[in-house]
């Protein structure tokens, strides 16, 4: 596991006390998270089929590294579909995991906010908690 590039992420960022409440928060926003690979979830993708990102994702690229003030290059993210995103009993509509890589629900490759939110954990390296200030600047938080 030492060569999984997620278990240090795991390590780094579970925080046993607070994952319920987030679950439970994700839970009543139904869709927008992601990074669930870095807590201790039983994580199920299912149908997991490769997507060719959409043009209008250069836009979307663009204007969430302005908002957020960082860059990042959106040709090394790997995107992906999947008939399903779950973490344990939590859906989701996207998913995010180090090192750049995107699922998001087929039928949701055209929305703008599953997109974007996450490109901005690909452009902040994660950061499962929505702690720092670029989503609210982002207007990208989940709801
Ligand atoms: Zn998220």
């Amino acid at each position: 596991m030492d060569s999984d590039p997620t278990s240090e992420h795991r390590t780094r960022r579970g925080r046993r006390t607070r994952r319920g409440r987030r679950a439970q928060h994700v839970a009543a926003a139904l869709c927008l998270f992601s990074a669930l690979g870095c807590e201790a979830y039983t994580l199920s993708v299912e149908n997991r089929q490769p997507l060719e990102p959409l043009p209008i994702y250069a836009t979307w690229w663009a204007e969430t590294e302005a908002c957020s003030g960082r860059s990042g290059d959106l040709g090394r993210i790997e995107w992906f579909t999947a008939t399903t995103i779950r973490a344990d009993d939590v859906v989701a509509s996207g998913l995010w995991s180090p090192p750049h890589r995107i699922v998001v629900i087929r039928g949701f490759e055209e929305s703008e906010l599953v997109v974007r939110h996450e490109m901005l954990h690909d452009l902040l390296e994660g950061d499962a908690e929505h702690a720092r200030p670029e989503w609210d600047v982002c207007m990208l938080i989940p709801r």
